[in-house]
């Protein structure tokens, strides 16, 4: 789980779950040497149901101000069961829905639009947060906020990281924060690693921050230590 804090008063306000899988021989490995095989295979559905069904359990012991963010994949999406699985859910871990964000990027949506939008929408009706992922990397990423009633839009790593030293990525987060706020839609700048970016994303107005300048994704219990003392930096 990795610390999602507040811009503003550096306060926790939920994690983001970030699978690993350890390995008997080789050790831990990162998502990127196995979601791509996953996805591939199909996998990425059973695997993926027990992220938010592990997730949601593990929330729903976090003091009740945490919220959880879990990564849906396109496969998950496209079996049409996906309101089903997620209300089936919150209804075992007894977590609220308003606790439950689920993280979609832009290529996930890419087909089927009409049977999406319903699933969205459904899942927004019972009070789960749809957050728009990666943004920034598609190539039509202006059009899907208008097409997909999304909560919050989470600024790619790659315009964060870059902030400092060049102009046009700056002026990029500062277009996609001004278009959220005319949007209603809450921001997230992801891959926060140091204190000139915290304090360029605050100026541009961001509510949300998430990176190894607050927390690294850890373990469950290091997790709920954190979540004890309710801040991190
Ligand atoms: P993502 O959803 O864009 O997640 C953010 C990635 O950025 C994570 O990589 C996180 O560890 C990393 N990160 C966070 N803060 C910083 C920072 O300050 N600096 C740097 N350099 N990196 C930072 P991770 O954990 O390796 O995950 C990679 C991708 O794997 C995720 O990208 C997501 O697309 C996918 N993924 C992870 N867990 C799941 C899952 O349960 N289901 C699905 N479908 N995909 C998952
Ligand atoms: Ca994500
Ligand atoms: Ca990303």
């Amino acid at each position: 789980y990795q610390p999602i804090i507040d811009a503003k008063t550096e306060k926790l306000v939920g994690a983001e779950a970030l699978i690993r899988w350890r390995h008997p021989h080789r050790g831990m490995l990162s998502p990127d040497q196995f979601i791509p095989l996953a996805e591939e295979t199909g996998l990425i559905a059973p695997l993926g149901e027990w992220v938010l069904q592990k997730g949601c359990q593990d929330a729903s012991a976090w003091p009740e101000n945490l919220k959880i963010s879990i990564n849906l994949s396109a496969h998950q999406f496209n079996r049409g069961n996906l309101f089903d699985v997620v209300l089936c859910t919150l209804v075992a871990s007894g977590l609220s829905p308003a606790r439950l964000e689920l993280e979609i990027t832009e290529s996930a949506l890419l087909d089927k639009r009409s049977e999406h939008l319903q699933t969205l929408r459904q899942l927004r009706n019972i009070g789960v947060s749809i957050v728009l992922d990666d943004f920034g990397t598609g190539y039509s990423s202006a059009t899907y906020l208008t097409l997909y009633p999304f909560d919050k839009i989470k600024i790619d790593r790659s315009f964060v990281s870059d902030i400092e030293q060049r102009e046009d990525c700056r002026a990029i987060v500062s277009a996609v924060m001004g278009l959220a706020h005319n949007l209603g839609m809450v921001t997230l700048a992801e891959g926060v690693e140091d204190a000139i970016q915290l304090e360029e994303l605050r100026r541009e107005g961001c509510s949300m921050v998430q990176g190894y300048l607050f927390g690294k994704p850890m373990p469950l219990r290091e997790f709920e230590k954190l979540a004890l003392q309710g801040i991190t930096a």
